[in-house]
């Protein structure tokens, strides 16, 4: 009996020491930057970007990680002093449940999953390993603590009442940031339409129908069925946009997006892309679509990382804006850089002036930068969001 009971706290001791170690080492592995911070940045962009009030960004994986976002970290991309650093008014923080093994670009079945081996190793509790809809409410619990102990720098967004109050606050003291969740991929609901309502109350007011891999809700772009939405995932939009969440076509297939602009009554965003018209592959988006966003008064927020935009370059993301402006005008672009989402991102959060001065040399007039780098989203969150 002895003997078992050393046993089983050597294994104990061995599993502490791995939450210890594991986990931050494959952060640092998959969440790598191009061009390192500091960034030098050119002193006309530098004085437009301090002067845009508001900037925001809509995709950032930073949760999935376990990192402790109050210290400024020397690696990843986003955490809270990074933020105010950039004076970056709202960061979407968005929630992965669920990724296939060897997250394939082109085809991935759902049967796999490289989620839970890290979830185990982070040491996170164990209702969390095998249920999808736990792993999310536990990253929105993280980042509710995380604003607990910011000593009011910090705070999470959820109505357009909270969202005017900070607006306020911010004139009065800049040196405050907020964060938005988002879920990528709704499988984090388990097959239930009424996790929608549990998901709301955790906080979440966008979310993704599929990530890598189809779903209950129907085809992902990176799938194997090409499947649009099916009768639950049309339940599931629906439910959504009565409680005025966001509806995030990021990875979902051709087909889907073209079920979702047919029945929606809201805007509708793509959370983090890049378009075809520039890089041309399964994710990104194509002409019809950025026009049909467009038409619903949603957005199409510019990632900042190689399949995105083919190139790991701050210029391959502002082009990208460039190509949608060009095509559907300014109010409809914004950023949404997919930081720490297992990606080589061009920069950290701290580098969002370089965009500012790409979009100079690309000629971008300084009132299309500002709806850009935040403008929009502020309009569209104001619009969107629920009242309380
Ligand atoms: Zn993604």
């Amino acid at each position: 009996m002895k003997k078992i009971i050393k046993v089983l706290l050597i294994l104990l001791g061995c599993y502490f020491l791995l939450t210890l170690i594991v986990p931050t080492v494959i952060d640092k592995i998959k969440n790598t930057t191009t061009l390192l911070p500091p960034y030098k940045i050119s002193s006309e962009a530098k004085k437009l970007y301090d002067s845009l009030n508001f900037k925001a960004d809509m995709h950032c994986d930073a949760l999935l990680w376990n990192r402790n976002l109050l210290t400024k970290n020397t690696y990843g991309h986003v955490d809270i002093p990074r933020l105010l650093e950039a004076h970056v008014a709202l960061q979407a923080f968005t929630i992965v449940t669920k990724s296939p093994k060897g997250q394939n670009f082109d085809k991935n079945d759902g049967n796999s999953d490289q989620i839970t081996s890290l979830v185990i190793a982070q040491g996170n509790p164990v209702k969390t390993w095998f249920n999808l809809t736990e792993r999310a409410l536990q990253q929105c619990k993280n980042l509710y603590k995380f604003a607990k102990k910011s000593n009011g720098k910090f705070r999470v967004i959820t109505s357009k009442n909270q969202l005017e109050k900070y607006i306020l606050d911010k004139k009065n003291n800049t040196e405050i940031t907020a964060g938005f969740i988002g879920v990528e991929g709704a499988h984090a609901l388990s097959k239930k339409l009424e996790n929608v309502d549990v998901l709301y109350n955790a906080g979440v007011r966008m979310m993704a129908p599929t990530h890598f891999f189809d779903n209950a809700l129907g085809g992902s772009a990176h799938g194997v069925s090409g499947e649009g939405l099916t009768d639950f995932g049309k339940k599931v939009i629906a439910k959504m946009q009565e409680k005025n969440m966001l509806v995030d076509v990021a990875h979902a297939s051709p087909k889907m997006i073209d079920d979702i602009l047919a029945m929606t009554k809201k805007p509708i965003i793509d959370s983090h892309t890049g378009v075809k018209g520039t890089c041309d592959n399964v994710r990104n988006l194509s002409d019809k679509h950025i026009k049909g966003i467009a038409k619903t008064g949603g957005l199409i927020c510019i990632a900042m990382f190689k399949k995105a935009t083919c190139d790991t370059t701050v210029k391959s993301t502002a082009k990208a804006i460039k190509y949608v402006i060009d095509l559907v005008g300014a109010d409809f672009v914004a950023l949404g850089s997919d930081f720490d989402g297992a990606v080589e991102a061009s920069i950290d959060v701290t580098g969002l002036p370089l965009i500012v001065e790409e979009l100079l040399k690309l000629g971008v007039s300084k009132n299309d930068i500002q709806k850009i780098m935040g403008g929009n989203v502020k309009r569209l969150l104001l619009k969107s969001l629920p009242t309380n």
